[in-house]
């Protein structure tokens, strides 16, 4: 017979709801980790929890402790099971299952007994705790570690403090209703709430001033103000994103973005958000700097809220100074959200401590350009003295860089690492002596951004360095 198999997968055999257990009992049966995996879990909830175990293993006792749950070392009987909300069991041994899923039915209480899918009237979900709200992901028993995976995404994917924001809502839901009777009118309100200065200054940590911009928006109508975030994209892998670097992202109406950043990021905004590209290719200045400034300006004082968003750290080698400055001058808001700059996805993706007990106890963050010329570079003396440098734009200079550094007294033979595409997928690192540094730098299959990392330190990680040899790790 033909079955139609897009139908059947597109009907649920559950209806997903939230069952209401505040300050009622929840029976857990058995005294093993299974039995203590769902006492951790309850104890996320207000159920008063009831944990049925002739005995407890360690850990399971621990845990019971730790939920305050209430231990009794009887088997229950029909009538400790009458009245809870919700019974699950897991006493290790079918035959005893079988027991309990006879008792809560004769109870008349839904039971679940774990890993028996026949045998439960509900599944238990992974859960996303942003209490009062909640996401639960189940797949009818059938792949629990899937959900758990799915679980993760989404608990990276809500900040912490959407419980919040969410808690805030409920504090405001009658004045809310009260205030605009219309339904339209609310819903104009909340997706405001949502997604605008309430929410961010929740995202900050600041309750009062959130609760403050929301009643302000329900006496006066919302703030149509603009904002620009400075956001850091981080070194290029997607999930070397902050948290708040993606909220901001799905927040922005418009954002401005730099040649470093990876589309995977940039793809993380709203899909109508609009996107301009400020980048410049190498020798190519497509749009000037006071260009840019002017562009954040303008857009922000339309209403938009623009993220301008910058490889790595906004604040490192990124031209946020003007930017900020030109905000301020113009009297828009604006804040920073930092990112992992490429020297730290270098660093640990090649296991190179940064400092190093009596080795190395300053880091550098340098420019290659500053070495281009005749002169010594600022930062010269801090390598000699032992600090880690970490040379961005260093690339096409990285023959002045070695040959200035040894100048100023360097050991010909101190480590230094070329790392190329940090954090992405395509990555190379090479590692030799700051005498072999032009030769390295000068391998024709660097196409990518390239940062150098100089100093003992680099012996210490992962490039393997061999005296006088250049070592080369696979690409
Ligand atoms: N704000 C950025 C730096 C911008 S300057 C940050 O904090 O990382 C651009 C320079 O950064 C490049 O020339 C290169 O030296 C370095 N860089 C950026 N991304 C890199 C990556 N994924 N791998 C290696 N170097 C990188």
């Amino acid at each position: 017979m033909e079955t139609d198999m897009t139908e059947i997968r597109r009907k649920l055999g559950v209806f997903p709801a939230f069952h209401k257990v505040e300050g009622r009992r929840v029976v857990v049966i058995g005294g093993g980790a299974e039995a203590a995996a769902k006492v951790r879990l309850l104890s996320e909830t207000k159920a008063e929890i009831v944990v049925y175990a002739a005995s407890l293993d360690k850990e399971t006792g621990a845990d019971v402790v730790a939920a305050h749950a209430d231990w009794r070392g009887a088997w229950p009987g029909v009538a400790d099971l009458a009245g809870a909300a919700l019974v699950f069991a897991a006493t290790g041994d079918e035959d005893m299952d079988r027991a309990i899923w006879s008792l809560a039915h004769e109870a008349g209480v839904p039971v679940n007994i774990v890993d028996r899918p026949e045998l439960c009237d509900f599944y238990t979900p992974s859960i996303v705790n942003r209490a009062p709200l909640a996401v639960a992901v189940g797949s009818e028993g059938v792949a629990p570690v899937l959900s758990r995976h799915v679980r993760a995404r989404i608990e990276a994917l809500l900040a912490p403090a959407f419980g919040d924001l969410a808690g805030l809502a409920d504090r405001l839901r009658d004045r809310v209703s009260r205030a605009l009777p219309s339904g339209a009118q609310r819903r104009r309100f909340w997706a405001g709430f949502f997604s605008g200065p309430v929410a961010e200054k929740v995202f900050a940590g600041d309750m009062g001033a959130a609760e403050g911009e929301a009643v302000r928006m329900l006496e006066i109508g919302p703030n149509l103000s603009g904002h620009v975030s400075l956001v850091g994209a981080g070194p290029g892998a997607e999930d070397l994103l902050t948290l708040r670097a993606q909220r901001a992202l799905q927040e922005a109406d418009v954002i401005v973005y730099d040649r470093l950043v990876p589309d995977a990021i940039l793809a993380q905004g709203r899909r109508d958000a609009r996107r301009i590209y400020v980048g410049k290719a190498p020798g190519n200045h497509a749009i000037s700097q006071d260009a840019i400034n002017a562009l954040l300006v303008d857009e922000a004082r339309h209403g938009n809220r623009v993220v301008r968003l910058k490889s790595g750290d906004p604040l490192v080698f990124g031209r946020a100074g003007e930017e900020m400055a030109a905000l301020r001058a113009a009297n828009v808001s604006f804040d920073v959200v930092p990112g992992i700059t490429a020297a730290f996805a270098a660093a640990a993706e090649n296991e190179i401590p940064l400092t190093f007990r009596d080795t190395a106890s300053a880091i550098v963050f340098a420019t290659g350009h500053d070495a281009d010329g005749e002169t010594l570079p600022g930062w010269a003396g801090l390598a000699v003295s032992g600090a880690t440098v970490a040379v961005y734009m260093g690339h096409a200079a990285a023959a002045k860089v070695s040959a200035r550094l040894i100048e100023a007294g360097l050991a010909a033979a101190t480590p230094v690492a070329v790392v190329e595409n940090a954090s992405r997928h395509d990555r190379r690192a090479y590692a030799g002596r700051l005498d072999e540094l032009a030769r390295i730098a000068a391998r024709p299959e660097l196409s990518g951004p390239v940062l150098i990392i100089i100093g003992e330190v680099v012996a210490a990680g992962a490039i393997g360095v061999e005296p006088g040899a250049l070592a080369e790790l696979a690409a």
